[in-house]
């Protein structure tokens, strides 16, 4: 069905951060998945980039549960919900934002394979799946003695983030809202609304909370204090630069994050803020 081959380790492993809360971060764009088992069901949040990756993510989740699973995904990227395929094969039920699963599709597999030819023999046995179940801005999932909020805190990252609390373990699973290892994409971002987004996160953390990121290590909340405050340095710049009118590029030069990726951030930005 593929050429591809799961080399050892390659596929990460499943790392316990707290009871019955498990993170995968995978070798390939140090993407998270995680896992989180209660007593009837297991949620599993993002499914990696292809079904060849999501076949490798389910065998560990299976050393781990044989409990029968639900499925989130944090947002529409590609390297987030393109192993969903494998997971509705497995009988998920799958969950994302309401617009979120609207992006999720054969143009965003499309597009995926333009921007890593590297992933395309993967990429090329994958079928999109779009989640069934969606959210509009909160729901809770039982898993069996043990629950889980979605909330939708508004526009960042993308049109459809989804932040899953998990509040016995004090752990927030935030998709691409939150950067580690790299800094914050901003391509389909919403720069002006981004630090609102995440100060409603915020507002919900405890002192002792841990944070998976949708890239990188699982970090605390003092981590996602600095990164907001970056954001809205930066989405302060966009609304003083539109209203001095500046250059788009004079203004990335000033921001905290690096000139290339904020570019679209202020452009992005720019349009907003002129629509009528
Ligand atoms: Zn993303």
């Amino acid at each position: 069905m593929t050429e591809y081959r799961a080399e050892p380790g390659r596929a990460g492993v499943l790392r316990e951060i707290a009871p019955g809360v498990h993170v995968l971060c995978h070798p390939v764009l140090d993407v998270n998945a995680t896992l989180v088992v209660g007593g009837e069901h297991a949620l599993v949040v993002d499914t990696l980039s292809s079904a060849p990756q999501a076949q490798d993510l389910l065998a560990a989740v299976r050393r781990v549960t044989p409990l029968p699973l639900i499925v989130v995904n944090t947002h529409h990227h590609f390297d987030h919900v393109l192993g969903n395929v494998v997971f509705a094969a497995d009988g998920a039920h799958l969950w994302a934002q309401e617009e979120a699963s609207t992006f999720i599709g054969e143009p965003m597999r499309e597009r995926a394979v333009l921007d890593y030819p590297e992933l395309a023999s993967e990429l090329a046995c994958t079928v999109p799946v779009a989640p069934a179940n969606v959210v509009r801005t909160t729901a809770t999932l039982d898993l069996g003695g043990r629950r889980v909020e979605l909330h939708h805190f508004g526009r960042g990252h993308s049109i459809g983030d989804l932040v899953a609390w998990v509040p016995d373990a004090g752990a927030a699973i935030a998709g691409d809202l939150v950067e580690e290892g790299g800094p914050p994409q901003f391509d389909e971002a919403y720069a002006l609304e981004w630090p609102d987004t995440v100060a409603a996160l915020l507002a919900l953390l405890p002192a002792s909370a841990q944070v998976v990121p949708g890239h990188g290590q699982v970090v605390d909340r003092r981590f996602v204090v600095a990164q907001h405050e970056q954001l809205a340095a930066l989405a302060w710049l966009i609304r003083e630069g539109e209203q001095d009118g500046a250059p788009a590029e004079r203004v990335a030069a000033k921001s905290p994050f690096p000139q290339d990726l904020s570019l679209p951030a202020v452009q992005r930005g720019y349009v907003q803020l002129n629509k009528p």
